[in-house]
């Protein structure tokens, strides 16, 4: 069996793509905007730079486009918003052309149409491949950044914009032994592009997170065993995948605008058209809660958070909520030794929902097991499998869905220094702070898409990085046309959104578990609640920020 620890970080540059580039590689180049990343978040952003004469270049570690859509090929890969509104929205023509073949898209599927809106827009050329952004240096003096590569060029820019995904650094867990096994070890995360055949294996996955639950009914088909190894149990709610029905197609893209708006309108961006009644649990009798919970299990997915409006709010509800899907999991899983193990016992949501297809009835297969890390932890991983305190798992590939460094952790990698040569990790050093999620007290010129302080991770991610995108780039412009140069968030405006964005996540139920959204997962990582929930809301603070001539920001 080949060692495959190169396959956890992917491919290096592909050079069709970097020739188009080569002649410009030996020097310093200077441009109005670098982007960092050349995922939904940097192909959008190159677009609207150029729209409005800026002039920009991307740069990204992958060989092609895509971001997650790139790195994220393991099996059973796919949205978990629907293919209809998990896409972009700002070409009416593109949104009406493109054709969207299953309700939730998978990953080829997406990555096609991340490389359709690359060549449609040709935006290609101004994107250099295979490079990565090892460091950004704010130049007081002169008002730019300078920004370094692990390529022989390097940036000088006016503004530095950071698209690098809020689930883009993959997390190996620091397991004893972790590569001393001699199998296939395999992260979701950095799945190899070439096909991998686990025929006649014996897999283990590690982890039980979205990435898990997508991949774990398809490995179990393939693989000879399959052992989940879960740390902690998981709430999955059924995705009801098919086919689109071309009339459902037609009547939304009949007024494909209005679609839009109403999801905007919506709190995480999405689910406008899901038939929920609105109401708090108290509100309605046991009837109508049972009647609630069969719809929302019915309609499926995500918007089974939203079964009473105060799912996130109250525990009682949310108790209501949960304990519906564990009694799916008693009716679905036949052994109830493995149902107990199954049934997750915190708050329902406050992880994120997975989005599954036959997942708990995969452990009704004879070649699937499940072990408890809670009963049995990992003590280590060895040349031929993994060790926990009861037995050794004899194992030819491990799958690592383990997660990601989220939010932060690429941005992070980067050595970032602002005023003063002050790096963002000290700046961040008590958890990261952002005005707006959008910019950095100290680090002028500097954005961040979907950033901690922004909704981002708790929406439908196209429509927060649209506005994202549209309010950096309008704000350049109108730097631009007002003659001024720089742009900071103000350290008190920045201290009073760090405490308003505590304070709202404060009032759910989201800071009650050991999630990612509160970096948990990161060993050592402070903990705080990085998105903002509520989009609309956030939006409309946006609005009136820009409104009031930039308030929070100095402008020069
Ligand atoms: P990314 O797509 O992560 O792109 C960032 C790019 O930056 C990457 O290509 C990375 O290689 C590059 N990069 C990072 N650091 C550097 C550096 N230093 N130098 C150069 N390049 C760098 N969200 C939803 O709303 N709905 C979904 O259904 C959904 N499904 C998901 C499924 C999976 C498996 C995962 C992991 C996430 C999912 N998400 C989903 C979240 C998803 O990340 C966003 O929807 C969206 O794709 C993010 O786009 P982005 O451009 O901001 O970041
Ligand atoms: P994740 O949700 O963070 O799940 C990681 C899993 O690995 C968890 O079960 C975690 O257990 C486990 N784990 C981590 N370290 C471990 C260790 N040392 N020992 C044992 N178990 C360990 O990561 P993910 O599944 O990749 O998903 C991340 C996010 O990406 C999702 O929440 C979602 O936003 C997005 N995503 C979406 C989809 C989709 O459906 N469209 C698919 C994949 C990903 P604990 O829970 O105990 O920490």
């Amino acid at each position: 069996m080949a060692r495959t620890g190169a396959t956890l970080y992917g491919r290096a540059g592909s050079p069709s793509v970097q020739g188009v580039l080569e002649k410009m590689s030996t020097e310093q180049h200077e441009v109005d905007v670098v982007v960092v990343g050349a995922g939904f978040a940097g192909l959008y952003l190159l677009h609207r730079c150029r729209g409005l004469g800026l002039s920009a270049v991307a740069i990204e570690v992958g060989d092609d486009v895509g971001g997650t859509w790139y790195w994220n090929r393991y099996p059973g890969a796919r949205c978990d918003i629907e293919s209809l509104e998990y896409s972009y929205s700002f070409d009416p023509d593109l949104q009406q052309e493109w054709q969207w073949s299953e309700r939730y898209a998978t990953q080829p599927e997406i990555l096609r149409y991340l490389g359709h809106v690359a060549d449609r827009f040709d935006l290609r050329r101004d994107i250099r491949f295979g490079t990565r952004v090892t460091g950004a240096t704010y130049d007081e003096a002169r008002g730019r950044w300078e920004v370094a590569t692990d390529g022989d060029a390097s940036f000088d820019a006016q503004y530095v914009v950071m698209a690098t995904g809020c689930l883009s650094s993959a997390m190996l867990p620091d397991i004893p032994g972790r590569d001393d096994f001699e199998g296939l070890s395999l992260h979701t995360g950095r799945w190899p592009h070439e096909p991998v055949d686990l025929t006649g294996m014996r897999v283990g996955v590690i982890g039980t997170g979205s990435s898990a639950i997508q991949s774990i009914p398809i490995i179990a088909e393939q693989a000879d065993h399959l052992t989940v190894f879960q740390r902690t149990a998981t709430f999955a709610v059924p995705a009801h995948n098919r086919s689109l029905d071309p009339d459902e197609i037609a009547a939304i893209k009949g007024d494909y605008d209005a679609f839009r708006d109403a999801n905007r309108q919506a709190n995480a961006a999405f689910g406008a058209r899901v038939p929920l009644a609105g109401l708090t649990m108290g509100e309605m009798d046991d009837d109508d809660r049972r009647k609630a919970l069969d719809s929302a299990w019915e309609w499926g997915g995500l918007p089974y958070v939203g079964v009473f409006t105060d799912v996130l709010l109250d525990p009682a509800s949310n108790e209501v909520a949960a304990g519906y899907v564990r009694d799916r999991i008693d009716e679905i899983v036949t052994d109830p030794e493995v149902a107990a193990r199954l049934k997750p016992d915190q708050v329902v949501g406050c992880k994120r929902l997975c989005v599954d297809t036959g997942y708990y009835a995969t452990y009704n297969r004879p070649n699937v097991s499940l072990v408890d890390l809670r009963e049995t932890p990992i003590e280590a991983i060895d040349a031929t499998g993994i060790r926990t305190t009861a037995e050794h798992h004899d194992l030819d590939c491990i799958v690592f869905a383990t997660g990601f460094d989220a939010m932060t952790g690429s941005i992070l990698k980067i050595d970032v220094r602002g005023r003063d040569g002050r790096p963002l990790a000290d700046a961040w050093e008590a958890g990261p702070r952002t005005y707006l999620g959008l910019a950095v007290a100290g680090f002028p010129n500097l954005f961040t898409v979907t950033g901690p302080g922004s909704p981002s991770v708790l929406t439908n991610m196209v429509m927060s990085i649209e506005q994202h995108v549209e309010l950096i780039t309008d704000t350049m412009a109108h730097l631009r046309d007002e003659g001024l140069t720089t742009i900071e968030a103000d350290e008190s405006a920045q201290d009073e959104w760090v405490d308003y964005v505590n304070a709202v996540a404060g009032l759910t139920l989201f800071p009650t578990c050991n999630s990612w959204y509160l970096g948990a997962n990161v060993p050592g990582k402070t903990r705080v609640f990085m998105p903002l929930p509520g989009f609309p809301g956030y939006v409309q603070q946006c609005e009136q920020v820009v409104a009031d001539g930039y308030r929070g920001f100095a402008l020069t």
